[in-house]
């Protein structure tokens, strides 16, 4: 998989996998078919365009639904709410996010002073550990930037459970390859297989169940032998509190009403989904990838992350006929408004992450003076405050919500 960081790419490959999104997708989706030419037509793959905002999910929802009826389409609906639901969970419990940061930390230092962690943690991301199945998805993760969902599951589950090592490494080094890397849907994802997530139930990878849902690779099934066969769940001692979402109010075309600049990230690098009721006289674009690990970010995922947001920034500058401008890491962001002569920002908002990390300090003050806009999606603002535990609060609600926000051939 080499996706072009363009939105142009995103619809079309949107559209390319249109057919397949209905019971095709339900009946085929658990099969990692590998990277081989049209492997991976079960799957959208739409994952790396959609967390850079290059494509939204209300877009995607509502371009399936009109080819393919609700129950035919249930099981994709699904899965994209999974993604809004593990943003809508982190939201109300950043300290996830935190936590996860210093144990990844922790983890890293541990590696030079315990003997031999070193050399397992090298043999693990560098696919020696002779576990077949485990040592292709760890190339084939640095070479593509790409792995089947349920690869994900199995390979955290083996680096957890049968390699021992510690889950927020394993995090970090999904971080540092994943042209989709998502704050939300990794950390959330690594500590569902551990059995932190949904407490006490963890998730073990099975050689017989990889065999089978990797039959259709080239060269046949992986094998993964010696895998722990019985493992009890991770647990901690903290329990994250839920705390109250304070979502930003609709924003209006009164609220920007004076020349104001768009703020562009690498959470939304495209100005098509974010339904903006004014144009902007600046576009501003902010691309920090290698703020997602100590370790930086591949080059193959920060050349999609940068070329994201560098396509981003051109067309919503032809598309308002205004300048565009980089705000790079260091550099104050004051200096580039009062050379504008502008005052506001309309800021498309920045989940928990690490782009938030790396752009809220310098934000945070403009914010404090009452000049940021925020633009949250009415499908964010809607579903988040229902991600209050598990899934099953949001799965409930998925029909009521698309008929209330008029997403689907029934609105
Ligand atoms: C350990 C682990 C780590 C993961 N890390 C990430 C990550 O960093 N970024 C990321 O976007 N997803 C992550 N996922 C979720 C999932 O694996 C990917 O979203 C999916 O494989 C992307 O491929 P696709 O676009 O072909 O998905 P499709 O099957 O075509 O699904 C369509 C869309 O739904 C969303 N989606 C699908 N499955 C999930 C899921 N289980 N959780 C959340 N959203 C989902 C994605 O946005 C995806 O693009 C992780 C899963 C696991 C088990």
């Amino acid at each position: 998989m080499n996706p072009t960081p363009t939105r142009e790419a995103a619809l079309a490959r949107l559209a390319a996998f249109l057919p397949a999104a209905g019971r095709h997708y339900a009946e085929t989706r658990n099969a990692d078919n590998g990277p081989a030419p049209d492997g991976r037509g079960n799957v959208s793959q739409l994952s790396p365009w959609l967390h850079a905002g290059l494509i939204g999910e209300r877009e995607v929802l509502a371009a399936v639904l009109s080819q393919h009826s609700p129950r035919a389409a249930e099981k994709f609906t699904a899965e994209v709410f999974w993604r809004i639901y593990f943003k809508g969970y982190l939201e109300q419990r950043p300290e996830i996010w935190d936590d996860y940061r210093t144990g990844r930390n922790a983890a890293i230092a541990a590696l030079q002073n315990i003997a031999g962690l070193g050399a397992a943690h090298d043999q693990a991301i560098e696919g020696r550990t002779g576990i077949e199945a485990f040592d292709v998805w760890a190339r084939e993760l640095a070479e593509t930037g790409y792995l089947h969902n349920h690869a994900r599951m199995w390979f955290a589950s083996i680096w957890i459970f049968t390699l021992k090592l510690d889950w927020r490494l394993g995090a970090d080094f999904f971080l540092k390859h994943l042209m989709d890397a998502d704050a939300a849907s990794n950390t959330q994802s690594w500590r569902w297989v551990a059995g932190l997530h949904t407490k006490g139930k963890n998730y073990l990878a099975r050689a017989d169940n990889i065999a089978r849902y990797t039959a259709g690779r080239v060269g046949g099934p992986l094998t993964a032998d010696g895998l722990a066969e019985d493992a009890e769940p991770l647990c901690e001692l903290h329990d994250y509190a839920r705390r109250r979402l304070e979502l930003p109010a609709p924003a209006s075309a009164v609220d920007l009403a004076r020349p104001f600049a768009l703020l562009l990230h690498d959470e939304a690098a495209h100005h098509a989904p974010l339904a903006l009721p004014a144009a902007p006289a600046l576009v501003i674009g902010a691309s920090r990838p290698e703020a997602r690990s100590p370790g930086g970010a591949a080059a193959l995922t920060c050349g999609f992350t940068q070329g994201a947001l560098a396509s981003g920034m051109a067309e919503a500058a032809a598309a308002y006929g205004c300048p565009a401008a980089e705000w790079r890491a260091g550099e104050p962001l004051v200096p580039l408004l009062a050379d504008a002569g502008i005052e506001r920002i309309a800021l498309p908002y920045i989940p928990t992450g690490w782009t938030r990390d790396a752009l809220w300090p310098d934000l945070a003050p403009l914010a404090t003076e009452g000049r940021l806009v925020t633009l949250l999606g009415e499908l964010d603002r809607a579903t988040w405050p229902l991600a209050r535990a598990g899934f099953f609060g949001v799965a409930k609600a998925i029909d009521g919500l698309l008929a209330e926000l008029g997403i689907g051939a029934s609105a």
